[in-house]
């Protein structure tokens, strides 16, 4: 077995040798730090890079983040998916600066207390921006623990959490674990990856117990299914003149914040003549003109299979006159079709628009 201090030295030796240059690593300033790994959590370094760089440029401390709209921060993170994190970021950073006087707690502990940090992201606060002890365990990292040391406990099961937890914590360095933690996710992104690990050329090849016994692809033991839950959106396109009649969506759900048009949410997809409800109704009633080649979108979210269905609808002022009390019972209100441009909206939305409205 490999000596545990082994394996921190030749994991920073091979760090400082191969790492990318990064922004986030130029700097130990807690709320940039903070800021990349919120925006790195299930995004690759490629797709948020560009969002690391426009928020830290539009909101170059936690404090100018802190005064910002929502809606302007969901605006920025348009794309990135999990909005769930772009609006804890933004209540976060509202209260280190309304209630911590604008300082990042500066301990793994302390961390925790502030709404959307978990242990991860708290590790990784502690250790990069003040230099605290303590381990950091993403899937980089539970992928080199496990192939290095073959350990085989599930990573989807609390004991698995619980040992990978203990075995990063028993590895971790005092002097330098920004260093050594930055390395040991940066082995697993680039050297030690799922799919096509670089044994060969590796630092540990003599060692790692998956590459001895041949089991690089059995590791780590992930057992849990997810199951997949689908989804049937058609959304009413309303338009009248150049006015779109869309809504911000409250719930607690996918994309709370984000704008969308009218929905409904069936078993199935369907036809607006197979749609129980009041409005598809009355849009019937009106005779409107609907397009009639609806477009079917299939979006894959992580655990959700969404299968979306445009309806485009050209209505009348009779129609907006009758259809407004229910239109703003649901909280739809119209816009111009210049002024959805700046709401903040789901990536299937934005390319419906600029598909039909904005080319
Ligand atoms: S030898 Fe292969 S499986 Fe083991 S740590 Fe290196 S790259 Fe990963």
């Amino acid at each position: 077995m490999l000596e545990k201090t082994l394996f921190a030295s030749w994991l920073v030796t091979w760090y400082q040798a191969y790492k990318r240059n990064l922004p986030w690593r130029e700097t130990n300033d807690p709320y940039k730090i903070w800021l990349s790994e919120v925006i790195l959590q299930q995004t690759r370094v490629a797709q948020g890079l560009p969002y690391y760089q426009r928020f830290v440029a539009r909101y170059p401390s936690i404090q100018a983040l802190a005064c910002a709209d929502e809606e302007e921060v969901l605006r920025l993170w348009q794309g990135l998916g999990y909005y769930s994190r772009a609006r804890n970021l933004h209540a976060c950073a509202r209260v280190v600066v309304n209630e911590l006087g604008g300082k990042f707690p500066s301990t793994y502990k302390d961390l925790l207390h502030l709404k959307g940090i978990g242990q991860y992201t708290a590790g990784a606060i502690a250790s990069i921006a003040f230099k605290e002890s303590v381990p950091v365990v993403d899937g980089n990292v539970y992928r080199v623990l496990s192939r290095v040391f073959g350990e085989e406990e599930d990573i989807a099961s609390t004991r698995g959490i619980k040992v990978f937890y203990a075995l990063a914590r028993s590895l971790v360095p005092i002097k330098d674990p920004d260093l050594y933690n930055q390395a040991i996710m940066e082995f697993g992104a680039m050297h030690c990856t799922p799919n096509n690990p670089k044994c060969e050329s590796c630092i540990f090849k003599a060692h790692c117990v998956a590459f001895r016994t041949g089991r690089q692809y059995a590791l780590p033991v992930k057992s849990k299914k997810i199951k997949i839950k689908q989804r049937f959106f058609h959304y009413l396109v309303i338009q009248h003149a150049d006015k779109l009649y869309m809504k911000c969506r409250k719930d607690r759900d996918i994309w709370q914040g984000l704008y969308d048009f009218y929905l409904i949410e069936n078993r199935r997809l369907s036809g607006l003549d197979r749609l129980d409800d009041t409005l598809a109704a009355l849009i019937q009633h009106h005779k409107l003109p609907v397009s009639n080649k609806p477009t079917l979108h299939k979006y894959l979210l992580t655990h959700r299979q969404l299968y979306v269905h445009f309806l485009r609808v050209q209505a009348t002022a009779s129609f907006i006159r009758e259809a407004t009390p229910l239109l703003s019972q649901t909280g739809i209100r119209s816009f111009t079709i210049a002024q959805t441009r700046a709401l903040p909206k789901p990536i299937l939305i934005d390319n419906f628009l600029k598909e039909e409205f904005y080319s």
